[in-house]
């Protein structure tokens, strides 16, 4: 083990309100395409950027079809928590976990076995569908039923309206209480832990100097560097599955053989 692990361990062991900012980095490794980074598909592809854009959604039927067609085949109705999931239920299991704050929208860290109430979801969630006029909310699987069973667009049973999932496209604005809520879990930590995101989208990435001022050590785990590293007090590369138990782990042995 090299000494950066070594220390961070430390720091790991030693924190007892841990906040975790997750990015696409951790779901890849389960099989989650990244739409945003250097190889996502909107950053080589515009096109399918259009797709995830609220205005064409709002104003071309045939982007709402083809978008009901993409949530019926996404990778989340299939996908396993990996290792770096495990880690963070693990994490939470030893009274240590203060909140989960992800930028992913697969709700893989509640399929892990994070509770929910611990998970903040800045950009939203699959695995609901919202009436964009009524607000109307409901099961995402029991719409693409309806989907399936051949409505190629279906309405809002409601008032008619424009049904979505329920997550935050390009030119949709964020929810604040949401917002507020990472926000002020970030300046509650004592150690923030920043797991397979880039940093580049705000205003999430504020977690990290809001955190740092407020006191907490900061740690980013990615596989690229991000515009964060030089506040980092610890910044671990790999794979999020191999290095996020390795530093959660240890402090758990730790914990184990000193008790
Ligand atoms: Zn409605």
């Amino acid at each position: 083990m090299d000494n950066g692990f070594e220390i961070a361990g430390e720091w790991v062991e030693q924190s007892r309100r841990v906040v975790a900012l997750t990015g696409a980095g951790i779901s890849t490794e389960s099989g989650i395409p990244d739409f945003r980074g250097p190889q996502g598909l909107w950053t080589r592809n515009p096109k399918a950027e259009k797709l995830s854009d609220i205005r064409y959604y709002i104003a071309d039927p045939e982007v709402r079809r083809l978008s009901w067609q993409q949530r019926v085949a996404h990778p989340a109705w299939q996908a396993k928590p990996n290792a770096g999931h495990l880690a963070l239920v693990s994490l939470e299991q030893s009274g240590r976990l203060h909140a989960l704050v992800t930028q992913n929208i697969d709700g893989l860290h509640q399929v892990a076995g994070n509770s929910p109430e611990k998970v903040v979801e800045v950009h939203g969630t699959i695995h609901q569908v919202v009436c964009l006029r009524c607000d109307w909310r409901g099961p995402m699987q029991a719409t693409l039923d309806r989907v399936r069973a051949g409505e190629e667009d279906p309405a809002c049973r409601s008032c008619g309206g424009i049904l979505k999932s329920a997550t935050i496209s390009f030119g949709q604005a964020l929810v604040p209480e949401v917002i507020d809520r990472a926000m002020q879990a970030a300046q509650e930590a004592d150690l923030l832990l920043a797991i397979g995101t880039n940093l580049n989208v705000y205003p999430v990435a504020n977690a990290i100097p809001l955190a740092k001022s407020a006191g907490a050590r900061v740690i980013i785990l990615n596989a690229e560097p991000t515009p964060m590293d030089a506040i980092a007090d610890s910044v671990l590369r790999g794979m999020i599955g191999e290095i996020l138990p390795r530093l959660v782990q240890n402090s758990h042995a730790r914990h184990i053989s000193s008790a």
